[in-house]
């Protein structure tokens, strides 16, 4: 059979430090594939540029041990070239779509086994360029790049350090989530199956950004969890995919939060998913490798949305006692203990 070769193949190859050029000569090539393969080959790309720098790819893995020369020539490589492009167009979205203010917002992606591609510091991320780049080691010392790398690296790095899977870092402040993250409120759940299925949110306490003790309350939280709202500042999230990947979980969020402040003011108690349904997006998410701290709670664990008061309708009594809607179940045996708790609750007020 035919080998099919699409984008993220590409991707993955150039990742990897694999030639793109020695693909089987029978594959077939996806036409956005193609596209990218025009790109990198094309007159006057960077890879003829670089070609003409670094007639070889480098034989064995660069770390942060290698000489200057070869972290250098690994730093401008077409490789590492595409990735830094990919870091300028997630830079101009988060910029678009009004997730950064000012200079905030950062990323990294993982490009070795100890060394990392970041944003700069100092420059808005809607308009940065390639050689704005930064190779930074984990511990954030700057190996290439001219200007500074991000003064918030360190938490990337810390994420990558304790999640081995995490390939790619972004860093924002999108309005929304951060008005959750200002408030200390864990977004709701069981309302959306997106977010139930691409996010897993957790809240870390606030201190100042860039301190390694941000990002080690962050870093405490990536086992299970692949977005981190960081208290009184932003949202910090995580990929094992790809740097896109860590991009769509801000834009999954900040959707979701945004939809859940709208739903809460229309002045209708929010329905929710049952947990049954709830289990079901799990699956599917367990299936992605995404991770979840719910895999593996029973049912009517699931959906307790105690930190959130105007859509609180879990069937489950939750940590204040209150009883909330018994609409989530269809189990005449839960609704019936349900029934007993809430008989139970209003004779001792009585
Ligand atoms: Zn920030």
């Amino acid at each position: 059979m035919k080998q099919v070769i699409s984008v993220r193949d590409l991707e993955d190859m150039l990742r990897s430090g694999k030639d793109v050029r020695a693909l089987p000569t029978d594959a077939l090539v996806t036409p956005s594939a193609r596209d990218l393969l025009r790109e990198l080959e094309g007159p006057g790309s960077y890879r003829t540029a670089a070609a003409e720098t670094r007639p070889s790819a480098p034989a064995k893995p660069v770390t942060s041990k290698s000489s200057k020369a070869e972290l250098e020539a690994f730093f401008n490589s077409p490789e590492i070239h595409a990735l830094k492009l990919q870091i300028c167009d997630i830079g101009r979205r988060l910029w678009q779509r009004a997730y950064v203010d000012g200079n905030g917002g950062n990323i990294a992606i993982r490009v070795g086994d100890d060394i990392a591609l970041c944003t700069p510091t100092l420059v808005s991320k809607g308009f940065m360029k390639p050689e704005d780049m930064c190779l930074v080691d984990l511990a954030g010392h700057q190996l290439a790049g001219t200007k500074s790398r991000t003064s918030e690296i360190l938490m990337h790095l810390q994420i990558m350090q304790r999640q081995p899977r995490a390939v790619a870092t972004v860093h924002c402040h999108p309005p929304y989530s951060t008005a959750f993250a200002v408030a200390g409120v864990e977004p709701p759940t069981c309302m959306i199956p997106e977010f139930e299925v691409f996010s897993s949110v957790a809240i870390a306490p606030y201190r100042t950004p860039g301190t390694p003790e941000m990002g080690k309350l962050v870093a405490d939280l990536v086992d299970k969890h692949n977005t981190i709202l960081m208290a009184n500042h932003g949202v910090v999230a995580w990929s094992h995919n790809h740097v896109e990947d860590a991009y769509f979980k801000m834009e999954i969020l900040e959707a979701y939060c945004r939809t859940v402040v709208v739903a809460s003011q229309l002045g209708k108690p929010v329905n929710t998913m049952t947990p049954a349904q709830l289990q079901d997006l799990l699956k599917i998410k367990q299936s992605l490798g995404i991770p979840d701290p719910r895999f593996g709670l029973k049912e009517c664990e699931l959906c307790d949305n105690d930190q959130w008061r105007p859509g609180v309708t879990c069937a489950v009594p939750n940590q204040g006692g209150e009883v909330g809607s018994a609409r989530a179940t269809s189990d005449p045996e839960a609704e019936a203990l349900v029934q007993a708790i809430t008989d139970q609750i209003m004779a001792k007020t009585k």
